[in-house]
């Protein structure tokens, strides 16, 4: 913690609430017996509101990676009201500067503070002024503008309302205010908050060893997938933070399933090819610095290597992208055919190429990285 002032009302809430639901809970569990039907629905409204906050809040106001209609703004403003954390204009407001300052002082929750203020102690100070020039699309909407005015009776309401109907639904409004209400509600400020900490302090940085955001296939199952957080810090603007469709991110799924229903638009993707390039390079560095520190009898031999094959990647992916671009305005063009089939010939050896590059490429990082100081 820093000097700043304390945020009296939500800090209090944040701790005594806590503090409350810990020790109340162990009674809750020891005099009564929850459905499972209220464990369920307490599951799907965790989930539900913690989808707002990630394709919502996340995705879809602090980096705009893709369109949607007014009708599911509004869902998600309903949900993220429930998620309490804020209104969506300040949350993003906060979101941006993280992205623009990660790891400095100006990072809100930078991780450099230490591993607890940027899980929750950050959000004991008073905020910042919400800046115009940084979310000043953001402030142009107007759900989004009348979600903010009315941050505090919006959260109050979404969860009366649905915590009193989940009660009415099972006829247990204890049960409903205890696992609906405040165990959602700490389950899902946890999940998120483990993206500030966790997902800033262990995993591994295969796009970016600049800054400290990491990529952990565990914290993507309790993030509803933010936990490929090293990827999204190098790709903002990508809807998806699993680039690979075995990659747990619940949130690019429910995204690309409004798309392909006509509800989500201008879905923003960084191409393949950009992706394997940045990956080369990192990897280059990588393998370039564990050279260095070993003395092996081929390390000369293996460093050319490295070399020639990334920077063989590199000119093949650049030339590949090239006539990528070409290729698409020709064709939009329909003028000429020889020249569309000469182009596509051309990109489909140098798509070999680049495969079997690639291939080379991995074997050899693998074996340079197995190399132990025993083999010094
Ligand atoms: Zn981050
Ligand atoms: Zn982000």
């Amino acid at each position: 913690m820093n000097d700043k002032p304390f945020n009296w009302i939500p800090g209090l809430f944040l701790i005594s609430y806590q503090v409350l639901l810990l020790l109340a809970l162990p009674f809750y569990f020891y005099y009564a017996t929850p459905s499972w039907g209220m464990m369920a629905i307490s599951f799907v409204l965790l989930y539900i509101t913690g989808l707002s906050i990630t394709a919502g809040y996340h995705r879809l106001y602090a980096h705009r990676s893709y369109r949607t209609t007014q009708w599911v703004e509004a869902i998600i403003l309903y949900f993220g009201s429930m998620a309490v954390q804020g209104s969506a204009l300040r949350w993003a407001f906060d979101h941006r500067l993280h992205h623009a300052h990660v790891d400095t002082d100006n990072d809100p929750y930078s991780i450099k503070k230490g591993f607890w203020y940027a899980h929750f102690l950050w959000l004991l100070e008073k905020p910042r002024t919400i800046e115009e020039k940084v979310v000043s699309d953001l402030t142009r909407n107007k759900l989004v503008q009348f979600q903010h005015k009315h941050r505090k009776k919006l959260m109050l309401f979404t969860n009366l309302f649905s915590v009193s109907i989940v009660g009415l639904i099972f006829n247990d409004f204890i049960g409903a205010f205890f696992l609906a209400g405040l165990f959602r509600i700490f389950c899902l400020h946890h999940f998120t908050w483990f993206i500030n900490s966790l997902a800033h302090t262990w995993g591994d940085k295969p796009f970016c060893q600049e800054q400290s955001a990491v990529n952990n296939y565990v914290i993507a199952f309790l993030t509803f997938g933010e936990g490929y957080h090293n990827y999204h810090h190098t790709f903002a603007q990508d809807y998806r933070n699993g680039i690979r469709w075995y990659h747990f991110d619940p949130t690019k799924w429910l995204i690309w399933t409004l798309h392909k229903t006509g509800l989500a638009y201008n879905l923003k993707r960084m191409d393949a090819y950009t992706i394997k390039k940045r990956l080369v390079l990192e990897r280059k560095n990588l393998l370039l610095e564990k050279l260095c520190q070993l003395w092996y009898v081929k390390k000369d031999e293996l460093e050319q290597k490295v070399n020639e094959i990334s920077e063989s990647l590199v000119t093949k992916i650049a030339k590949a992208n090239e006539l990528m671009e070409q290729y698409k305005v020709i064709c939009q063009e329909c003028t000429e055919k020889d020249l569309i089939l000469e182009i596509r010939k051309e990109l489909n050896s140098l798509k070999k190429s680049i495969k079997e590059d690639w291939r080379l490429w991995v074997k050899l990082s693998r074996n340079i990285l197995r190399l132990k100081p025993l083999e010094v």
